[in-house]
């Protein structure tokens, strides 16, 4: 597969091939321990509006509770875990777990259990709203990867997943990367319908970074764009940055997606970003990938609110 050759060249290339594959033996086994015992967990970063500054949605990270190494980020095992295939059991997990996330802090945020139910007979449709209507439900995004997607069969396992988990799957939101629509297109676009028939939301994430064709942007069924950090982070101080970024939004918006602006950290880009009318942000000016308890203290104090 040229998905596996890409991963194995990628990397700390410089290091003796013989050594780095001791290293990635050693973190497989690792890996293994790690799933059985629980150790992954996920953490959740808040994107709001960049319109109104609520919180609208969380992105799901994962993150590893070493036993002796302390809090490690996916930069130290996701690429081993992709070229091992784990990442498809650590995807399960990811998504079983931040689905539950989900659904407390919807019930937090909404105040009334969970999100409103559809009248049934035109009777309740008559009936006066038993509660105030309350804002759209929050969304949650998950990271998957491309390895996770390769077989159909893990497809209707995600699906199956979100339809027991009793979350209305318009609000869970996928978020790829350009390199599986790259390494086989066709499988790309079956996938990417299949999980939007079970009416989830797709994301491109890092937009800017890699191919960047643009070709892929009305070839695939996509929802979302997600803006790269790496455009964000020269906004304020590049004016050719800002101007790209305000193009991608045009174009995004042309092609009836969202977008997300990643790792905003200053004032001035989230000033920038609403002057070009981004929909949605996240950064460390807001909030750091919190735990689920941070998390949820976060959305219960004012502070959900930028
Ligand atoms: P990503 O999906 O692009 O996630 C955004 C990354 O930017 C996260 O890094 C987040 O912590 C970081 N970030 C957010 N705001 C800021 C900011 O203002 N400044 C800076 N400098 N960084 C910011 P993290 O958590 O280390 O994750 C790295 C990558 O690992 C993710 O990039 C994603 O590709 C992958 N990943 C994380 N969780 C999962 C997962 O559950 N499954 C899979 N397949 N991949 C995951
Ligand atoms: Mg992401
Ligand atoms: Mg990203
Ligand atoms: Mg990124």
């Amino acid at each position: 597969q040229q998905f596996m050759l890409q991963n194995t060249e990628s990397g700390d290339a410089g290091q003796p091939l013989e050594k780095r594959a001791k290293r990635d033996l050693a973190l497989e086994k690792e890996i293994e321990t790690a799933i059985g015992e629980r150790q992954f967990e996920m953490h959740y970063q808040p994107i709001i509006a960049l319109r109104g500054g609520n919180t609208v949605g969380f992105e799901a990270l994962m993150r590893w509770r070493h036993p002796r190494r302390g809090l490690l980020y996916p930069a130290e095992f996701i690429e081993v875990a992709e070229r091992t295939g784990q990442i498809v059991e650590m995807g399960r997990f990811a998504l079983e777990e931040s689905l539950n996330a989900l659904k407390a802090f919807q019930m937090l945020s909404s105040g009334a259990g969970a999100s409103p139910r559809p009248p049934l007979t035109a009777l309740a449709e008559a009936a006066p709203e038993p509660r105030p209507r309350s804002r759209d439900p929050l969304f949650m995004s998950i990271n998957v990867s491309g390895r996770q997607l390769f077989e159909l069969q893990e497809i209707d396992t995600i699906g199956d997943l979100v339809m027991a988990s009793g979350v209305d799957p318009k609000q869970v939101k996928l978020e790829i990367t350009e390199s599986l629509l790259v390494d086989d297109p066709g499988h790309a676009a079956a996938a990417l319908q299949m999980l939007r028939e079970y009416g989830m939301k797709i994301a491109l994430d890092d937009f800017g970074t890699g191919y960047s064709s643009l070709s892929y942007l009305h070839q695939f069924p996509m929802d979302t764009l997600k803006i790269d950090q790496t455009f964000v982070s020269t906004m304020g101080r590049d004016p050719k940055s800002y101007r790209i970024v305000r193009a991608i939004v045009g174009l995004a918006q042309e092609l009836g997606m969202e977008t997300i602006a990643e790792g905003i950290e200053r004032n001035n880009q989230l000033a920038g970003l609403r002057e070009i009318e981004c929909d949605y942000g996240q950064g460390y000016l807001m909030s750091r990938p919190a735990s689920f308890r941070e998390a949820r203290k976060l959305l219960q104090s004012r502070q959900a609110r930028w």
